[in-house]
């Protein structure tokens, strides 16, 4: 049983899909591990690191001869699969929706796409989710971020030359990334809001110290909504919601947007009139940015500037903490591998809540239901 972990390629893309800690793991599960050189090296994680963790170091195509199981963060080209086994499987994000290319080129070359964001989510495999652990590590980001643009700091302070006023921030979306935001936001000192269309969301805010504001006009989603996401809203709530938006943010310093929708395009929470409300030298971080923003005139890893307000967003923000999220990414695939081995055989043997969930390819057909209804 072979595993390989490549040097990520895309651009941007600093994270790697193994660390020291899973390659002494999988090594204790009886398996080989080969890595590419330099895979570790924007994660601060040295080529002798890895071999001292019992790793074979080479180049990529020494790395996949004979790879039963590539790990990746970024699913690789095809191309770069050349001498794995047949039908290997290869564990990364594919952008199934975005990609279906890629997903096509895995299916005609043979091997096993399996899609880490498509894990379902369900409390057994919260382990292996790499979507929460890396939107987790973008929120915290995303308030960093905005506050080393801000000019002005978050915690009030009295000084001998008078008094620093605390910032006021304001987090649009409270999934996993948004609760981590208000909780970064809050440990900064700032006076801290925030909205979701899931009415369960409303006791999370207030769980961390923040204030909940909400659309009570028009009903909004009830409890978690279907598996925790949300929908697309009608025009109804929209416009309460933008009405909404537009009274609070013009007394806002910093808004953090997270929303997105499951497959579809972040929706639009702030339009080019609303930031115009805005106090100059405010901060908006669009953490949408890759999937079509969340605020309108927002640029992937550009500081946007409008009516003075600066908007930011990264195409890639966990790829900002390329340590923590490699780490947390690379336990998330050794929960997902390691929950499945069998002894026996000696390799993982998915079941098929998990395994029909994320398996995108098989036997050079697509398989996944969700790619192909
Ligand atoms: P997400 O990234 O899909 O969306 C971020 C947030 O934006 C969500 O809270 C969503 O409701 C909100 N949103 C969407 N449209 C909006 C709009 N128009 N205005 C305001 N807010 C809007 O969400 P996520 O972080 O992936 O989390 C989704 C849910 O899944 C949460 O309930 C979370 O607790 C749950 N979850 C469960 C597991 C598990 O059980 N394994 C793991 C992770 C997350």
């Amino acid at each position: 049983m072979r595993i390989a972990v490549l040097k990520e390629r895309a651009p941007g893309e600093t994270r790697v899909a193994a660390t020291p800690e899973t390659v002494k793991k999988f090594v204790a599960l009886g398996a080989a591990v080969a890595v590419e050189e330099g895979a570790g090296e924007f994660a601060s994680i040295s080529d002798a690191a890895y071999r001292e963790a019992g790793a074979e170091l080479g180049s990529a195509a020494d790395a996949v001869k004979g790879a039963d199981i590539v790990l990746g963060i970024q699913a690789p080209d095809v191309a770069l699969l050349q001498g794995a086994k047949a039908g290997a499987w290869v564990a990364a994000l594919f952008e199934p929706f975005g990609n279906r290319e890629r997903v096509g080129a895995y299916a005609a070359a043979g091997f096993e796409a399996l899609a880490m964001e498509f894990m379902p989510r369900i409390t057994r495999a919260q382990s292996m989710d790499v979507l929460s652990s890396q939107s987790n590590l973008a929120g915290y980001k995303a308030v960093i971020a905005a506050a080393d643009t801000y000019g002005r700091a978050f915690p009030m302070m009295m000084t001998a030359a008078g008094t620093v006023q605390a910032a006021k921030v304001f987090v649009m979306g409270v999934g996993v990334a948004g609760l981590q935001a208000i909780a970064t936001a809050r440990r900064l000192g700032a006076q801290v809001s925030a909205t979701d269309v899931r009415s369960a969301t409303k006791e999370q805010i207030q769980s961390l110290g923040a204030k909940p504001v909400f659309v009570e006009s028009v009903a909004g989603i009830e409890g978690e909504g279907s598996g925790g996401y949300a929908t697309e809203m009608s025009e109804e709530y929209q416009k309460a919601q933008a009405e909404l938006v537009s009274g609070h943010i013009a007394k806002q310093d910093i808004v953090i947007t997270t929303a997105l929708i499951p497959g579809r395009a972040a929706p639009r929470l702030i339009s080019d009139a609303q930031i115009a409300t805005m106090k100059p030298g405010s901060v908006i971080f669009d953490l949408a940015v890759a999937q079509g923003g969340n605020v309108e005139g927002s640029a992937a890893d550009q500081v946007v500037e409008k009516h003075g307000v600066k908007i930011v967003g990264y195409s890639n923000t966990a790829a900002h903490l390329a340590a923590d999220a490699s780490a947390l990414f690379a336990r998330n695939h050794y929960n997902f591998l390691s929950a499945f081995w069998d002894k026996e055989q000696g390799r993982p043997v998915l079941d098929e809540e998990i395994g029909d969930a994320v398996r995108l390819t098989r036997g050079g057909e697509v398989v996944s239901e969700r790619l192909k209804g």
